[in-house]
């Protein structure tokens, strides 16, 4: 385990170190609390062992920094000191400690410690890996793997002032499977379902990286496209359009239609922008379908915000 021994007594600090070191772990010393703070920040010592007089920082001062921070993990903290009364000890676990030990610590109750600190960081960790997967699956579409409508809607308005701060173009390209109802009625809903899959994969992988998928409901997705023109925004669509009609669908010929927005100073807000891409995509439908419309192609006849 990587192991921080926060203390400034040269000779506390080497016992403990070798201590450690035959007990198979690595410890690093801090000599001062402030040193140990910059280690800490690193993120990557979930174990600290502080004395509690130190100088610059002591050691309740640097348990209380690390819990109000929000350093990348739990970090266990064992408070070391010859300070053995009760209020202390009060004093100790408010500022956030998990355990004390005496000084000098001996070696096996050191072990003891350790043992129970690692149980506690296994529980942490296996914590922050569920936290990590159901934050995932709480923004990710079920059936496709996209992006849900929820998360698309934290990146647009994120992106969107971003784009704005910037003053760069966001492209937003809305998409909607052609007749979509007939095949479902035609073959059913498990085959509509997995021309969904196939339909956001193609997109998926269609596009760069930092570019956002996500359903955005039934059979319509939409695609971010940060720090990108009109006319750029107009290509992708195109490439998007042209690799659903092509790929190779298993009941008959899928299609869709493409509506594409893209931001400038004079963009209000990010829900004008989808808005006028819904539009454009209106306007494709109209059209005959299986086609792209850029919204500034469209006359509009009727104000966006009314
Ligand atoms: P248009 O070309 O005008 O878009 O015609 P459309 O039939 O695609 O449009 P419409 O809005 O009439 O129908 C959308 C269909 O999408 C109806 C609905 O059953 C189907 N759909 C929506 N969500 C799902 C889904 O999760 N799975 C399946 N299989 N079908 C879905
Ligand atoms: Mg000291
Ligand atoms: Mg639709
Ligand atoms: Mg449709």
């Amino acid at each position: 385990m990587n192991i921080l021994i926060a203390e400034d007594q040269p000779v506390t600090a080497l016992y403990l170190r070798r201590t450690l070191e035959k007990m198979g772990h690595s410890p690093r010393v801090a000599p001062d609390g402030e040193a140990a703070w910059r280690m800490i920040h690193s993120g990557e010592i979930p174990l600290l062992i502080s004395d509690w007089m130190m100088p610059n920082l002591d050691g309740l001062e640097l348990c209380r920094r690390i819990r109000s921070s929000r350093v990348g993990r739990y970090v266990y903290i064992i408070l070391l000191t010859s300070l053995d009364r009760r209020e202390d000890r009060l004093k100790g676990l408010r500022a956030g400690a998990d355990d004390f030990l005496t000084k000098p610590p001996d070696p096996d109750e050191l072990t003891v410690r350790l043992e129970i600190a690692g149980r506690i960081l296994a529980v942490h960790d296996r914590l922050e890996l569920q936290n990590a997967r159901l934050a995932e699956l709480a923004s990710t579409d079920e059936l496709t793997g996209v992006k849900n409508r929820r998360r698309f809607r934290e990146d647009l308005e994120l992106l969107f002032a971003q784009a704005q701060r910037q003053e760069s173009p966001l492209s937003v390209i809305l998409l909607d499977i052609d007749r979509f109802k007939e095949y479902n009625d035609a073959f059913g809903h498990p085959a509509g379902d997995q021309v969904l899959r196939t339909f956001g994969a193609l997109l998926r992988e269609s596009v760069r990286g930092h570019d956002v998928v996500a359903r955005y409901g039934g059979e319509e997705f939409v695609v971010l496209l940060p720090a990108t023109d009109a006319a750029e925004a107009l290509e992708v669509a195109e490439r998007l359009r042209t690799a659903v009609a092509g790929c190779d669908w298993p009941h008959r010929p899928v299609t869709t239609s493409l509506g594409i927005a893209t931001s400038s100073s004079e963009t209000p807000d990010e829900s004008a922008l989808v808005e006028l891409a819904d539009r454009a995509l209106y306007s494709s439908k109209q059209a005959g379908r299986n086609r792209t419309t850029h919204a500034s192609r469209l006359v509009l006849s009727a104000p966006l915000v009314p």
